[in-house]
């Protein structure tokens, strides 16, 4: 079946019988297994139009699919037609206005060299890999949301091709209501097919680096961590991570296989001050070991890559939490020394600051009142045989934490379900955004997806 099969489209249209077909079909998380019937590999948004009017007329399922990440594997689907944008990846940055356009095929690693050419930068996810458009769409949290907020707050305009194969504008100006169900409403109302970002001046050079210490260290450094938080300037973001150490080089090799608590640090600001505010933290208790220092906000963006690789297997739980208290700390700690596979982790994003002194209503992304989001990874290779037992462990420590759920960031879903798509925006919310959702998706054509289901349906 070759492009002519959908009118219009001037990308590549694959199906089972390309041989480009299989590697078009991979996504991030290897647990995904499926086979759509066509993958329109978009190069504009004309083809986009036609993508989606050609899926209307047949009926087809459709998946939209950007950077791949989505660990629910949404961007691919059975027997339906995938929405590719894989290959537009066009950025243009404006050093004058502090601005930049990326094309929904980015990733965070080329949006960063792309911005930072010239000194700027806007919050983007922790993994470079990972898509600018899920991502965006979704929230966005990452090691400069205290200083800037999430990459949502820093959307300012998108084009969206909606489900009847319309391209229209969003902005404060010319659609408010859409700008804000794209900030955190994730793919339910269109296709991005152009995505606007406020930028800010950041490094090249920013003091960033993990202090790790043995993961039975972590009651104590966690209390102290606490306190440490709840009076940290907003220029610095901290995210913790529960694993085994991997055997990278950057890492003391005395030290891979062991379990630790890695407490990793973004100092947006003066490298001089950043040095002071971070030393009670460095000096803490006994760290294994320290790799805080002065580095390209660019190299400090890769330096978690290899962890998280394409093609693994992976199962997810996650939840916002409104503090660390006590309990909490003991319960992820005794979960942590229990973790089997060396590739399954816990990480826990230090939220607040600009994150939560947003409006509440600014944004369809919630709970921003929440001080921090824990994930729960479990990992595995494709040859091993521990799905079960890595899924079972990660849901352990979900449903001990129970007591304090706090809402949920959609981002982290896997496919959990309408009443988890409705903690991730509280019952007033959720209502905004079927609102929205009847006026521009009223059939749910995009459905594959943390989906706001329309009234009608
Ligand atoms: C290794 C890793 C690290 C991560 N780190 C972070 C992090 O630091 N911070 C954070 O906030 N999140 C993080 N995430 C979660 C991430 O935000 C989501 O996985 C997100 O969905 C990834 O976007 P993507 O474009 O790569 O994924 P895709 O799987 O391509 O897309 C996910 C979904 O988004 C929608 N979508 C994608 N593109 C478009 C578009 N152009 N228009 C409309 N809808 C679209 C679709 O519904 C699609 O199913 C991480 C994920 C992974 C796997």
């Amino acid at each position: 079946m070759g492009g002519m099969e959908i009118p219009g489209f001037r990308g590549r249209v694959l199906t089972s019988s390309d041989a480009a077909f299989d590697d078009a079909r991979r996504i991030w998380n290897g647990a995904i297994d499926r086979k759509p019937a066509l993958i329109a590999q978009c190069t504009e948004a004309a083809d986009v139009i036609a993508a989606v009017r050609h899926a209307r007329q047949h009926e087809l399922l459709v998946s939209v699919r950007g950077g791949g990440h989505g660990v629910a594997g949404h961007a691919m689907n059975d027997g339906g037609i995938v929405v590719d944008l894989s290959q537009m990846r066009g950025v243009r940055v404006d050093p004058e206005s502090r601005t930049a356009v990326g094309e929904p095929g980015l990733l965070w690693g080329d949006f960063d060299q792309a911005t930072q050419a010239v000194g700027l930068a806007t919050t983007g996810g922790i993994v470079t890999h990972t898509g600018i458009a899920g991502l965006t769409l979704g929230g966005g949290i990452g090691w400069l949301m205290r200083a800037y907020g999430t990459t949502a707050d820093n959307l300012i305009a998108a084009d969206v091709v909606t489900a009847d194969g319309t391209l229209v504008h969003a902005s404060e100006q010319d659609d408010p209501e859409l700008l804000w169900g794209l900030r955190g409403g994730g793919g339910n109302f269109g296709v991005v097919t152009r995505f606007s970002y406020r930028l800010h001046q950041l490094g090249p050079n920013v003091l960033a680096g993990p202090v790790v210490w043995p993961m039975e260290d972590a009651p104590e450094v966690m209390r102290f961590y606490r306190e440490f938080c709840a009076s940290a300037p907003n220029q610095l973001t901290t995210i913790t991570q529960y694993r085994t150490l991997p055997a990278f080089p950057i890492f003391p090799a005395r030290f891979h296989g062991r379990k630790v608590l890695q407490i990793g640090s973004v100092w947006a600001g003066d490298i001089a001050e950043g040095q002071r505010i971070l030393a009670p933290l460095r000096g803490f208790g006994k760290p294994l070991f320290d790799l805080v220092a002065p580095k390209p906000y660019v190299a400090n963006q890769s330096a978690n890559d290899k962890a998280v690789p394409h093609g693994w297997h992976y199962y997810w739980k996650s939840t916002d939490l409104p503090d660390l208290d006590d309990e909490m700390i003991d319960i992820i700690t005794e979960h942590s020394l229990r973790m089997r596979s060396p590739r399954s982790y816990s990480i826990l994003f230090q939220l607040g600051g600009a994150v939560a002194s947003a409006g509440e209503d600014d944004t369809a992304y919630s709970h921003r009142a929440a001080s921090f989001n824990l994930n729960i990874n479990g990992v595995w290779l494709p040859d091993e045989d521990r799905g079960a037992e890595e899924s079972a462990w990660t849901r352990g420590l979900f449903d001990a934490l129970q007591p304090f759920h706090y809402g949920v960031y959609v981002n982290f879903l896997m496919d959990e379900g309408p009443e988890r798509v409705r903690q991730a925006y509280g019952e007033a919310k959720h209502r905004r955004l079927v609102a929205l959702k009847d006026l521009l998706d009223p059939d749910n054509v995009f459905r594959l997806n943390q989906n706001i289901a329309p009234s009608a349906v």
